[in-house]
């Protein structure tokens, strides 16, 4: 499967498992047999789903936790300075709002003990290659998303690392910018402008990976690990329109929806991958799902579709599109296999209904196949006065999932549920209620 790498690897990383939790409590297997390696000039993508593990992976290799098990060993430097150096992007930026550009891209050079007026002339240039010259003096709340990542690419430079992480430094930007900081990133990569000798970006954007690396890591959810690896081999500029770059890309959309053995052995017990109460939910929206099973249903598809082409008719983003493909999967509306989407009989009952149909027929899968939404429903039917606070809910998850994930898993389950009119919320109270369902 793994691709020959030319020469000795800068960094490897060997078998690599991570769990989250405490075994009295119920652990969480996050990551389990990772091996991967990366080579002296190449961008590797890792593209993987939400919650697969792709940011406690890099966050092993950058240090900043431990791994439960496994290895990562760096090379070492040719002038015997130590092993090859490491510097991580992240995508929230991670600036100090009460620091300048300036004070904010020196911050890791001052860990490093480097002297004052090498730390200002190291600075300048990084904050000068990355395009944010006259931007020395601003604070971090004057600059747009997109500056603000020139930023903490700049601080991520400053140190020069021989190797970069990014975990997906783009994806909290619009389209555009996203677009540009991007190109300007490849730009100073083939020109050999940075100092760095080794890119692995992280991302959950097919196309983004395509058009940025050289080999490209699938990783698989519950737990993560490595189940395929394409090589890519365009030429940059690459162009999104060309039929090799979409063979590509439906390629690797074939290989995210292929299914493993141990998702077959799940399913033969009569459950999906990751189901349970402390699943991670996407936030898609009713009106997505019910718009994807309708424009399925529709000719020319008749039921079945190519997922890449489906993206093409609803001018989807590709992964947008494979969220609500996996949602309908979740909730028994569709079955995703091998880049297809094939609606259930359910999902043809559900486009010929009305409107109050169509939510019955929603509430009774939302409860049947969300384990989070019939766990929420029973506590109520069970509370005297069909009451139970939010807050209980929040602290349960966090006991499976970080704080943002939890959040995000209470604002879906709470969308499907008034839409289905399972239960309501009501977020003044922090309480979840009977109210509107009979
Ligand atoms: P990704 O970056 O692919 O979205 P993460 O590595 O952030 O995935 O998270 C993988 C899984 O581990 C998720 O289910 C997440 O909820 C869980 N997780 C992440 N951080 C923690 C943490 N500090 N404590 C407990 N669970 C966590
Ligand atoms: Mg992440």
């Amino acid at each position: 499967m793994s691709v020959a790498l030319q020469g000795q690897p800068l960094v490897e990383v060997k078998n690599l498992r991570h769990l989250y939790g405490k075994p009295s409590d119920g652990e969480l297997l996050v990551l389990d047999q990772v091996n991967l390696a990366l080579g002296e000039n190449e961008i590797v993508g890792l593209l993987g789903r939400s919650g697969s593990g792709k940011s406690t992976l890099l966050r092993s290799i950058a240090g900043l936790i431990t791994p439960t098990g496994g290895e990562i060993d760096f090379a070492k430097n040719p002038d015997g300075s130590g092993p090859v150096a490491v510097s991580m992007v992240f995508q929230s930026f991670a600036l100090f709002p009460w620091l300048t550009v300036q004070q904010n891209v020196e911050l890791g050079l001052e860990a490093k003990h480097v002297p004052a007026e090498t730390r200002r002339k190291r600075a300048l240039a990084a904050i000068d290659l990355i395009g944010l010259d006259g931007f020395e003096n601003a604070y971090p709340k004057e600059l747009s998303g997109g500056m603000r990542q020139r930023v903490g690419l700049a601080r991520a430079l400053v140190v020069d690392p021989d190797i970069l992480l990014m975990d997906e430094p783009f994806s909290a930007l619009d389209v555009l910018t996203a677009e540009t900081l991007r190109t300007d990133l490849l730009d100073l990569w083939c020109e050999g402008r940075m100092q760095i000798r080794s890119i692995l970006i992280v991302t959950h954007n097919i196309e983004e990976a395509v058009l940025m690396c050289d080999r490209i890591l699938v990783f698989s959810s519950n737990p993560g690990r490595i189940i395929s690896e394409v090589r890519v081999d365009l030429p940059q500029p690459r162009n999104r329109q060309d039929p090799r770059f979409r063979i590509l890309v439906d390629d690797i959309y074939t290989r995210m929806t292929q299914r493993t053995a141990g998702d077959e052995a799940r399913r033969s017990d009569g459950l999906f991958p990751g189901v349970g109460i402390g699943m991670l939910l996407p936030e898609i929206s009713t009106n997505a799902l019910a718009g994807l099973m309708e424009a399925v249903a529709a000719e020319p598809f008749g039921g079945k579709a190519d997922l890449p082409e489906l993206a093409a008719a609803l001018h989807y983003e590709a992964d947008e599109l494979f969220g609500v493909a996996e949602t309908l999967q979740l909730m028994r509306f569709a079955e995703v296999e091998g880049g297809d989407i094939r609606l259930s009989a359910a999902a043809r009952r559900y486009v010929e209904a009305d409107t109050d149909a169509r939510k019955q027929l929603f509430a009774q899968h939302l409860l049947a196949y969300v384990p989070l939404a019939a766990y929420i429903r029973r506590e109520l039917d069970n509370d005297a006065d069909h009451e139970l606070p939010a807050a209980r809910i929040r602290e349960e998850l966090e006991e499976m999932m970080s704080p943002g994930y939890a959040e995000q898993t209470i604002r879906a389950v709470v969308a499907w549920a008034r839409y289905a009119e399972a239960f309501a919320y009501d977020e003044g109270a922090g309480l979840f209620t009977l109210e509107n369902p009979s």
